[in-house]
């Protein structure tokens, strides 16, 4: 009998991350995955960034079990609740205050990411009755239609059915090289009348492309981007769903760049502990939304709001936690440029910030492979990139140094059976 029998003969054929890493998980704990057979893996995919605190971590997991034992609400559409009152103080005192954005107020959307775009777009829109938006190449924004216009990848594009409309793909940082200025490109475009762009509405950008190959934007280019903004009256949307909730070592992506997006998205980690859960944070005055208007029967999960304070509440009012995800993403990288120098010093490079990293291979098909020799030893690692070219690592950002020590010999040993030959080559 096929082990994989229940899920070939009735789950649809969308599904994906299973393909790749062909077990039963039953369990999990912090940075680990265990299967039915209780063999463990160390998680470098951690719910593409969904897991920043690990799995099952034992405060949130608390937290949410009392409020589970007290009968508190578990859906109440979008009526006052107590522990939605809860998450909105903790949020606003441990996280938007103290980044100035103490003046910004919360959108519960549909609990996905995409979902929370979608909302952002639709605002955007009506607040300036402009329909066109700027949105990056190799750019990921989910893939609802609203959102999937705005996302680059040609293999999601494909499955819309409709033609994908109303936005202008600009190039990202670096995408034609340091040399090419791509801020002052989009200056020029938006300031001939006759450019065929038409004025956008916003820009929507992720300071560090999660599912584009890790691609970070320079805090120059960012802060540029949003003088642009501000020349040619576009609203700056930050999509901070993957690169947010401390991810690159602060809790927003752009944090230390000076910059102030007009409105930021965020889901994934927001929730701590793997709940669907997702918001538009935006300029007071930008909230001109009608009551309702941008509906939905899941918008604000309860048991997220629960987790999500108590995980704000317990790593984010000091900036212990930050410092160690600093730390550790300067460990990791400098691993990462160990195996680069050691397999291919000149077809291997690292990308990304804080613990947002990864390693760019020649091709797709050398970057599958080594994740498909690192998941035979024990890691649970995927690709990303406009090729699937970028090895990346993703871990929980509670990882001990341990694991992380252990993960990265299994990704070394991965690259030394896929580029074997590159290391004879050097050592000749
Ligand atoms: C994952 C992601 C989304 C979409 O979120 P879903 O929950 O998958 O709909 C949007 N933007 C970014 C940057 C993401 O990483």
């Amino acid at each position: 009998m096929n082990t994989f029998e229940q899920f070939e003969q009735h789950e649809s054929g969308i599904r994906s991350y299973c393909r790749s890493f062909p077990v039963i998980f039953k369990q999990a704990r912090g940075a680990e995955l265990i299967t039915r057979e209780g063999k463990h893996y160390i998680d470098f995919l951690a719910g593409a960034g969904t897991l920043n605190y690990g799995h099952n971590n034992p405060v949130l997991k608390k937290a949410l079990i009392e409020y589970l034992e007290n009968d508190g609400i578990t859906h109440g559409l979008d009526m006052y609740s107590e522990a939605k009152e809860r998450f909105l103080e903790t949020f606003h005192r441990v996280i938007l205050e103290p980044r100035s954005f103490g003046d910004y107020v919360v959108q519960f959307t549909g609990p996905t990411g995409s979902n929370s775009v979608e909302a952002a777009l639709k605002l955007a829109r009506k607040v300036t009755g402009r329909s066109n938006v700027i949105s990056f190449t190799n750019g990921f924004h989910g893939v609802t239609v609203g959102a999937l216009a705005t996302t680059g990848n040609g293999h999601h594009r494909g499955a819309a059915g409709v033609p994908l409309t109303d936005v202008s793909r600009m190039p990202y940082a670096n995408y034609f090289g340091d040399k090419v200025n791509t801020i002052a490109m989009m200056d020029k475009l938006l300031s001939d009348p006759s450019s065929g762009i038409d004025k956008p509405a916003a820009v929507i950008v992720e300071v560090v492309q999660g599912e584009g190959g890790l691609n970070a934007a320079s805090a120059d280019w960012m802060r540029k981007l949003e003088k642009l903004c501000r020349k040619h009256e576009m609203l700056l949307i930050a999509d901070d769903i993957q690169a947010g909730c401390g991810r690159t070592g602060t809790f927003f992506s752009f944090e230390e760049m000076g910059i102030k997006p007009d409105i930021i998205t965020l889901s994934k980690s927001l929730s701590g502990f793997g709940l669907p859960f997702a918001v538009v944070v935006m300029r007071r005055e930008l909230d001109q939304w009608e009551p309702g208007e941008h509906n939905g029967t899941f918008r604000g999960n309860n048991h997220a709001f629960v987790t999500a304070a108590a995980a704000i509440e317990h790593f984010w009012t000091n900036d212990e936690f930050a410092k160690s995800v600093q730390a550790k993403g300067k460990i990791i990288r400098e691993r990462m440029q160990k195996i680069v120098r050691k397999y291919g010093p000149d077809s291997l490079f690292v990308k990304g910030r804080g613990m947002m990293l990864g390693i760019s291979c020649p091709d797709g098909d050398t970057a599958s492979a080594i994740c498909r020799e690192a998941f035979e030893m024990g890691l649970v690692i995927e690709t990303s990139g406009n090729h699937s070219q970028v090895v990346k690592c993703l871990c929980p950002l509670i990882i001990s140094e341990e694991q992380i020590d252990q993960a990265m010999s299994i990704l070394d040993k991965a690259f030394g059976k896929v580029m074997g030959d590159n290391v004879a080559n050097q050592a000749s």
